[in-house]
């Protein structure tokens, strides 16, 4: 049994408290927030609303990666997913068009709206081939190692492409390459650097099994991993700021946090560090050089509605992309440089699903797209507010034209923005993802563990890339490291 410390509680350092908890190691996981879950929480808002911070969708709760991880947890017994009735609906320059969930149907749906079936089998043929090989990589035998190139074909070939690079060679039809396209701000912004193999990995595993929400909200699921850890003997500590690693000259011995302007030591045979390299080697006081970029942030207009909308508006799709001004990827790259208010976004409708959020008389939906947080800087506080004012009156603006009448009906709005991100998961430039997906820094082997210092660990957005998927999967990885 090692006696283990978790730095930070998002879906990364939970789900590796809970499992090295059930393994029966002694887990201590320090959390700087009141809260775990770190983007996989939700707060209250005066109405009865629960609002939901992070999740919008997330891939197939089911898939066999996550299967095993969360069958060992007992997470579904405990949490409740529910299914988005399609994966989006993305409004054009020239029209609308609703993604259904399934490789079949959307392949269908598409051929349907675009001629250019060549095309989207092409793309569809693609993106199963580079998941397929994903797959049979966590197996990787050592006579593959050797002729990776030939047994992982997919993965070795369009391992330095974009997802612009690999669309313009499959099709020309830009307003196809743009639906394709759609849930890109959900990883990344730029589609000319945004790695293929990410894209068609995530992707696939949507058109595959769909777009799922956490029914009461993703803290639901963090609440869930943090109590394996308490009943497994583990503990759990919140409003504590871990700011020191200790160390030998090539080992970690434990670390120190701050906890109501008191600084506590706590002994370690092993630190997993849900934090960037960057914050968590400062805090080891290790130099450590790294040239990556940094992933997106998003700012999110969280509202909260008098009326449940469905029963306004009536049924419809549970995310709707805005790329009504954009008819082509070169438009979409353009329109990165615009202000924010003019960037594409998402409005998401949690009236469309059973979210549990509010009660069945009200409902809560979320206007999101991509932030940077140079946006928001060099503001003091009564600028900063006056401009999230002004960006939540054109947001909702916006909205109205989609849902006449809509303004009345929000009884609750809040703007987060990348500042608030940094402030409540301490991320760098408040970063939702961890290192940018690019055809560059994608598809590196994970650096979960650490080569400066014995006995570190590395969670999170920071490992495989971002999203609710691969910070579990971070977890599960570096907790199998310590399996009896
Ligand atoms: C607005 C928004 C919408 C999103 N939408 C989706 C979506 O729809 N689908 C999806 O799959 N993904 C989505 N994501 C991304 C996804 O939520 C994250 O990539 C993922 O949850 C990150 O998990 P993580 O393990 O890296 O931890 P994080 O969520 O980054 O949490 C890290 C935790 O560590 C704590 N911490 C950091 N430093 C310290 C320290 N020194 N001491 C103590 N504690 C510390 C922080 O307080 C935080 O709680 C979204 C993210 C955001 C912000």
């Amino acid at each position: 049994m090692k006696n283990i410390v978790i730095v930070g509680a998002g879906l990364g350092g939970l789900t590796a408290g809970a499992m090295l908890s059930k393994m029966g190691h002694k887990v201590t996981l320090l959390e700087q927030h009141n809260i775990v879950g770190g983007s996989a929480t939700t707060f209250k808002r005066r109405g009865g609303f629960t609002v939901e911070v992070g999740l919008h969708e997330m891939d197939d709760p089911f898939d066999e990666t996550k299967q095993e991880i969360f069958d060992f947890l007992d997470v579904y017994e405990h949490v409740e997913f529910v299914q988005a009735k399609e994966l989006f609906k993305v409004k054009t320059s020239k029209g609308t068009f609703v993604m259904p969930e399934g490789i079949d149907a959307a392949k269908k749906a598409l051929k349907a709206y675009f001629d250019d079936a060549k095309g989207i089998d092409a793309y569809f043929t693609l993106i199963s081939d580079i998941a397929h090989d994903y797959v049979c990589l966590q197996s990787i035998t050592w006579w593959q190692k050797l002729l990776f190139p030939f047994a992982f074909r997919s993965l070795f070939k369009n391992r330095n492409k974009s997802l612009k690079e690999v669309l313009d060679t499959l099709m020309d039809n830009e307003e196809l390459k743009l639906v394709l396209s759609t849930n890109i701000k959900y990883y990344h912004d730029s589609t000319k650097d945004f790695s293929i193999l990410y894209h068609a990995l995530a992707q696939y595993s949507y058109y595959n099994g769909g777009g799922w929400y956490i029914k009461g909200g993703s803290q639901k699921l963090s609440n869930h991993l943090a109590s394996v850890i308490t009943d497994h003997g583990g503990e759990i500590i919140t409003k504590a700021y871990v700011n020191k690693i200790e160390h030998t000259a090539k080992k970690v011995t434990g670390i120190s946090y701050k906890k109501k302007g008191e600084i506590y030591r706590l002994k370690a045979d092993v630190v997993v560090s849900n934090a960037s390299p960057m914050q968590t080697y400062e805090m080891a006081d290790v130099d450590y050089e790294n040239n990556k970029t940094l992933g997106i942030s998003l700012y999110t207009l969280y509202l909260g509605f008098s009326k449940n909308i469905k029963t306004v508006y009536g049924a419809g799709a549970y995310s709707t992309f805005d790329f009504s001004k954009l008819d082509s990827l070169d438009a979409y790259e353009n329109s990165l440089s615009q202000p924010i208010e003019k960037r594409t976004k998402v409005f998401v409708d949690y009236s469309q699903v059973d979210s549990g959020l509010t009660d069945e008389e009200k409902s809560l939906g979320v206007i999101c797209g991509g932030d940077d947080i140079k946006d928001w800087q060099g503001l003091d506080d009564e600028a900063y507010k006056t401009k999230k004012e002004a960006v939540t009156k054109a947001l909702i603006a916006d909205l109205e034209k989609d849902y006449p009448g809509i303004s009345e009906l929000i009884e609750y709005a809040e703007l987060a923005t990348a500042k608030t991100v940094k402030r409540y998961l301490q991320t760098p430039a408040g970063t939702a993802y961890g290192f940018a997906p690019t055809a560059s820094q994608f598809f590196r082997p994970p650096e979960s563990t650490s080569d400066k210092l014995d006995n570190l660990f590395f969670v999170g957005a920071w490992v495989i890339g971002g999203g609710f998927t691969p910070a579990i999967m971070s977890g599960a990885m570096v907790a199998r490291l310590f399996k009896p």
